[in-house]
């Protein structure tokens, strides 16, 4: 979905019902609908982008800010310990679906070799 009201849009605005497990003042983590591993949970910057393509254009703070935002709910699931996988689908040639930008946190079990 392309444009400015994805469904991650309407996540955020609480339009639509989401399984949220972290918030903070910089993202918003909530469990994906089509789970990949025992724990998959996506996190978006509440400071939209529709991909990283675009993100890369904000302030370095807004960036920063994001992949902090990554690393405290990959704490707050209890990760840190285990390990965790994060994926930034970019563009049609990975397979991103919702063009607001987007980190896929998998963990929880030991994942496959990346690319098998
Ligand atoms: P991507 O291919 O990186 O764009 O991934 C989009 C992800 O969003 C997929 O893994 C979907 O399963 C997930 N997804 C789509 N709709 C929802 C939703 N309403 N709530 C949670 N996850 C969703």
């Amino acid at each position: 979905m392309q444009g400015s009201d994805t469904i991650f849009d309407k996540i955020l605005a609480r339009e639509i019902p989401a399984a949220i497990v972290y918030e903070d003042d910089d993202v918003l983590a909530f469990k994906d609908i089509q789970p990949q591993a025992k724990v998959h949970v996506l996190v978006i910057p509440k400071r939209r982008a529709a991909s990283l393509n675009d993100l890369k254009d904000q302030p370095p703070s807004n960036i920063s800010a994001f992949l902090i935002g990554v690393s405290n709910a990959a704490e707050h699931l209890g990760l840190v310990q285990g390990g965790y996988r994060v994926v930034l689908n970019t563009g049609r040639d990975a397979g991103q679906t919702v063009f607001y930008v987007h980190a896929h946190i998998l963990g929880g079990e030991p994942l496959g070799t990346f690319g098998s």
